[in-house]
């Protein structure tokens, strides 16, 4: 599978090139070019961001429908815990679990269990690792691919542990194997997910060759009809089948993961922005002190996902009061999940933002880069589809862009170009000379550029004009 495979698209047909998203960004990989946006796979983390947006709906995440159930002999869902904040009034998570069954699951693995154990996991590799701190958590997938491709000095201090998810689907798969002795590949384990970031992860996993989860739904396509069958379970027999607690629900809000480790030498943050303004923080070395850092790529966590329905600060409190009663944890590491739980491979830097393919090269193209710079205008107007002018300054180091793709530059150019010509013409007129009837044609090309002038002097903002203004208010 490719390492840079994502689920976060772009609909052309939708977009209308109006540059809202390439300053969301966060790695700057979106460029839009002949009007249609455009999202470099190599820089993309799947953060969902530009989705949440496109006011035009262009940006879309691709999971599985339903209908896959079809496809196998047995199946099994993995609810992430973040599933059940969606819902108002839920005292029992095991109606939503009886519910999944209802709609056609014939088997539950909560990922919150799973969580329990990677919970206790973490804690016993927190004590037998002082000399890695901070540990950062690896629960977050678009947090992991940030760090993988702009701060490989933090690699080192990735928990190489699974995230609940691979867990809980390991467990599924082995469980449903032993209980149905179907062969593994009849066995659908399909998570319903709160973010484009984990169905990336399932086709594309790390620390771990290949992941246990064949299948991802979005909790938001699973909302409607599980509702249904909630309330159908709700009428009868509830079948008890959760085996987490407190510290297994709490991972689907942000501070969760780190609230289940009994210390208070943590940090969390949320938030794509606040994650790389720590991660910056960490590369200056300024937590030395910490234990633990858990960062989220989504604001609130995963209750904060794209593929969610409620709003995450709602779905926080939804989840808050339902651990409320709830022993802090029912499940535990035993022998049998001991396999489940390290990677296997590690996580390797990929250098996708360098601008060659040697040392040397890298400094010449930034000294390029640098000079180009210094004729941009600095303005980051986004006017030639790249989120900078630095940006737009790599792009044309790199060769995939030009100068002419400013509107500045043009400007400029057009200007010299127009006295250069107009020159010409009073030369011309003046010194007699002219009588092949040229003067005509050359008076009416001063004129178009003249108009092509006054088009773009309508379109651009004069640099310092916005300072200017803000001083004269
Ligand atoms: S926000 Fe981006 S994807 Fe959406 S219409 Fe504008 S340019 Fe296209
Ligand atoms: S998913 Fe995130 S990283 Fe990828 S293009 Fe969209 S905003 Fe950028």
């Amino acid at each position: 599978m490719d390492k840079f495979y994502h689920s976060v698209r772009l609909d052309a047909s939708l977009c209308r090139g109006c540059i809202n998203c390439i300053k969301r960004c966060p790695t700057q990989a979106i460029r839009v070019r002949n009007g249609k946006a455009q999202i470099n796979s190599k820089f993309c983390i799947d953060c969902g961001e530009c989705i949440r947006i496109c006011p035009h709906h262009a940006k879309t995440a691709t999971y599985d429908s339903i209908d896959v159930l079809k496809q196998y002999a047995y199946t099994v869902a993995l609810p992430a815990p973040s599933l059940y904040s969606q819902f108002n009034n839920l005292e029992d998570t095991n109606i939503v679990l009886n519910a999944l069954k209802l709609m056609g699951f014939d088997d539950v693995v909560e990922v919150s269990a799973a969580a329990e154990i990677v919970s206790e996991a973490t804690r016993q590799y927190l004590a037998e690792h002082k000399e890695q701190m901070p540990v950062i958590s690896t629960a977050c997938p678009s947090v992991v691919r940030l760090i993988r491709v702009r701060f490989p000095n933090l690699i080192p201090h990735l928990l190489p542990l699974n995230p609940p998810v691979e867990v809980a689907a390991c467990m599924a798969a082995e469980k449903a194997m032993q209980e149905t002795g179907l062969p593994r590949e009849k066995i659908g384990v399909v998570f319903i997910s709160p973010c484009p970031s984990k169905v990336t992860y399932s086709k594309a996993p790390l620390g771990t060759e290949k992941s246990q989860v064949d299948r991802v739904l979005a909790i938001k396509d699973v909302y409607p009809r599980l509702l249904s069958c909630m309330k159908t379970v709700g009428r009868g027999d509830v079948e008890e089948i959760g085996v987490s607690g407190k510290i297994g629900i709490s991972w689907g809000s942000s501070g969760g993961e780190a609230s289940g480790l009994f210390s208070d030498s943590y940090l969390a943050a949320d938030g794509i922005e606040n994650v790389i303004r720590v991660l910056e923080d960490l590369e200056d070395q300024k937590f030395t002190n910490l234990q633990f850092v858990e960062l989220n790529a989504c604001n609130g966590g995963c209750v904060g996902g794209v593929l969610t329905v409620e709003n995450p600060y709602v779905a926080e409190v939804k989840l808050k009061r339902l651990r409320k009663y709830m022993p802090v944890a029912r499940s535990h590491m035993e022998a049998e999940h001991e396999a489940y739980v390290p990677w296997t491979t590690g996580v390797q830097f990929e250098p996708v933002f360098r601008l060659g393919d040697t040392m040397m090269e890298s400094f010449s193209r930034l000294e390029q880069v640098e000079r180009l710079c210094r004729r941009l205008p600095g303005l980051d107007c986004g006017s030639c589809g790249a989120p900078t002018c630095k940006a737009l300054a790599e792009d044309i180091v790199r060769g995939e862009a030009s100068e002419k793709d400013c509107i500045y530059w043009m400007r400029e150019n057009l200007h010299k170009l127009s006295r250069e010509v107009t020159q010409l013409a009073q030369d011309m007129a003046e010194s007699g000379k002219e009588k092949s009837g040229k003067l005509p044609v050359l008076m009416d090309y001063v004129r178009q550029i003249s108009s092509e002038i006054t088009y773009l002097d309508s379109r651009v903002q004069e640099p310092g004009s916005e300072e200017e203004q803000e001083e004269t208010t």
